[in-house]
């Protein structure tokens, strides 16, 4: 059965879906039973149903789905027919289900209560209330010479940056983007290493407004999450915009003319000069390799790598590989390549929490895509099942209940029930060896590093071929690595597996902004700000994307959180443009209220545990990558433009200039 995918809303597409009714009936015996009954419900079915299937619903993911296929069989033929009366009666589903109905709705499609307030927000990630609701308009059309003279400057073209360029083509913004690769895709581009994957679900892991239908995997790995962001700036012409190798050195802002002066390093050493009204860092927060700071490193003789420039030029089968670190990047790597190499030696500091999610290794079945693709609202409200599973329903276990007795190990009641859980299912896994139960399970609360899909690294501790060394390691040898207690393990090549500078945010450029501010002497080398994560005192007319506490620890998905910021730096840059001013610089006061309220919330937060040292914190134990906030408050937080948090200069022909805000 095939359809024009491309017009899935037209009367003309219902009537092609319902012309063989037993094939579509047949063709949806693959769809999750949550969504498709709210596409029920959007086509004018009976409102019991909802009631009528709320018991079968019990949780937001497909396999909490316990509907017996009898009435799975009911609910398909309902669909069916309430397609057939669509066609039958001239009538198109309206995009938004009654209002009285929603709430109710999005209840029974995760299974959980859905508070209101995550009614805007579900919206907008479904894309329900009108065409692209995350657009940022123009109140009052800017005349093209304005336009004209204006420029924005990004760094980087990773997910964030070609978000950015996506929503400033749309407003008719001019601008370039600088980007030290020769592709786009940031860490989708650098990072190859084996098992490379993420670990968010891509229905919801993507553009908003850009709902890809044609995933392969629920959870997809490196080359398919790249072709997706290559296909977005490609369709919309981020590309041809972007100038490839070249890395942004150093950007000093001029107060007199309100504008920044950027020097870019061509890859033959070429330094080329721009100047631009706005500048956008898109640069992330782990795109610096960390390499570990440990004795005899360098004199290692064999080949070694960090995971983010792993060289594909090295054979590792059948060799001795010597793998250090044991986070996100180590757990992707490890399974991949143990079935390949002669052993696998892990040399782990201290152990992170895993959880499994069955849909991990599940490829998206054909009939699935042809569900999502061509059943109208179907892969809307399967986005809206992902967000909620993923997003904000921890939040409330990582906060530290003072009066709970074993602080060390957990949280509080909800941390505890989940510690609980991961330590049974870390024990089936590995067959119930106590050393590797010993070696595996975390002396602190589950999140307090990030919580890890697994990817079978578990049932991996238990090859024969792979050892976990969970001793300090005292330093390196030409052809080993030695512990502290003396052991030495022989290996061939060794794998850096130690993340990223995280805390060193923006490095290694050298940014210069209002008097003598720079960003590192404001900064440090891991203290960053920023209002919202976004803004900073005397760095006028700067944005960051993914910047000071944005990460995002509990759940949710970068590109929402980018999404959330790229439609802030938009409403902005509109505020700047639509006044006739030249310079916003975010002013003192609210700054620093937004750092006291960021750190207030931290202190009683996992990450804040004295127990957990982690990329999230710098050493001062002051948390500086990660959002207290849940996704519905950052959302929030950014959804409207407040302009009085900002200071608006004119500048006039003259060079005088007078504050306008
Ligand atoms: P990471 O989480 O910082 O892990 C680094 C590992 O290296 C840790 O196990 C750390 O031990 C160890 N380490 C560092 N220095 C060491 C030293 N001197 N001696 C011994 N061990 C040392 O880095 P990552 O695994 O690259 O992950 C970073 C972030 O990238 C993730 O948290 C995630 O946000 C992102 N990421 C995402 C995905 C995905 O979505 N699928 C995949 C990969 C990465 P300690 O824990 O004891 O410090």
């Amino acid at each position: 059965m095939t359809i024009n995918n491309d017009t899935p809303m037209s009367l003309a597409h219902l009537e092609a879906l319902t012309a063989d009714q037993d094939a579509l009936k047949a063709a949806l015996a693959v769809a999750d039973t949550a969504p498709l009954l709210m596409v029920l419900i959007q086509l004018g079915g009976d409102p019991a149903w909802l009631d009528r299937m709320a018991p079968y619903i019990t949780g937001p993911w497909s396999y909490h789905d316990e509907t017996p296929e009898d009435v799975k069989l009911e609910l398909q033929s309902a669909v069916v027919d309430a397609l057939v009366a669509c066609v039958r009666d001239s009538r198109l589903p309206e995009p938004l289900p009654p209002k009285d109905l929603l709430p109710k709705m999005m209840d029974v499609c995760t299974g959980q209560k859905v508070p209101p307030e995550y009614m805007p927000v579900a919206l907008e990630e479904m894309d329900l209330l009108d065409e692209d609701p995350r657009a940022v308009r123009w109140r009052t059309q800017p005349s093209a010479e304005t336009l004209e003279h204006f420029n924005v400057l990004v760094v980087g073209a990773g997910f964030s940056g070609v978000a950015m360029g996506i929503r400033l083509k749309q407003a008719g913004i001019p601008y370039t983007i600088i980007e030290k690769n020769d592709s786009v895709g940031g860490t989708w581009y650098e990072n190859t290493y084996p098992g490379i994957g993420v670990d968010t679900a891509n229905h919801f892991y993507s553009y908003s407004f850009d709902v890809n239908h044609d995933w392969d995997h629920f959870f997809a790995k490196g080359d398919e999450i790249l072709r997706y962001i290559r296909r977005n700036a490609e369709r919309e012409e981020i590309t041809a915009n972007t100038r490839f190798r070249e890395e942004v050195t150093q950007a000093q802002w001029d107060d007199a003319a309100g504008l920044w002066h950027v020097k870019t390093q061509t890859a033959d050493g070429t330094v080329v000069d721009y100047t631009a009204n706005v500048l956008v860092s898109a640069v992330g927060q782990l795109n610096r390799a960390s390499m570990p700071a440990i004795d005899g490193l360098d004199d290692f003789k064999g080949p070694k790598f960090h995971t983010s420039n792993w060289d594909h030029s090295v054979s590792i089968e059948g060799k001795q590989v010597g793998m250090i670190g044991t986070g996100a990047t180590g757990m992707q790597v490890g399974p991949a390549i143990a079935p390949v190499v002669g052993n696998l030696t892990i040399f782990q500091r201290s152990p992170h929490w895993a959880m499994w999610n069955p849909l991990y290794f599940k490829t998206v079945s054909e009939n699935k895509k042809w569900v999502l693709k061509n059943i109208p609202y179907y892969s809307k409200w399967f986005r809206f099942q992902l967000f909620w599973s993923s997003s904000d329903g921890f939040h409330k276990m990582l906060q530290i209940d003072h009066d709970w007795p074993d602080k060390q190990r957990s949280l509080n009641a909800q941390n505890a029930e989940i510690r609980k859980q991961l330590e049974e299912y870390i024990a089936k896994e590995v067959n119930y060896d106590p050393e590797l139960i010993r070696k595996s399970v975390p002396n602190y609360p589950p999140y307090g590093k990030r919580m890890l899909r697994d990817n079978h690294w578990y049932r991996m501790l238990t090859r024969d071929n792979v050892d976990l060394v969970d001793t300090q390691i005292d330093h390196i040898e030409e052809n080993a690595v030695v512990m502290a207690d003396g052991t030495r393990h022989e290996v061939d090549v060794l794998v850096l597996a130690t993340g990223f500078k995280a805390s060193k945010m923006l490095a290694p450029m050298d940014i210069r902004g209002r008097g003598d501010a720079t960003i590192r002497g404001r900064w440090g080398d891991d203290d960053p700000r920023a209002y919202l994560g976004i803004t900073a005192p005397e760095f006028p007319n700067m944005f960051f994307l993914y910047g000071p506490n944005t990460n995002l620890g509990h759940g949710g998905s970068a590109v929402f959180h980018s999404e959330c910021q790229v439609g802030y730096i938009m409403q902005g840059i509109r505020e700047l443009i639509e006044s006739g001013s030249s310079v916003m610089e975010v002013r003192e006061e609210p700054f620093w209220e937004y750092q006291e309220k960021v750190d207030h919330k931290h202190r009683n937060m996992v990450w804040s545990h004295p127990g957990v040292g982690s990329w999230y914190k710098n050493k001062n134990g002051r948390v500086t990558a990660n959002s207290p906030w849940r996704l519905v408050d950052y959302r929030d937080m950014t959804a409207s433009f407040d302009p009085s948090d900002y200071t608006f200069t004119k500048i006039n022909s003259t060079d005088s200039k007078e504050a306008s805000a």
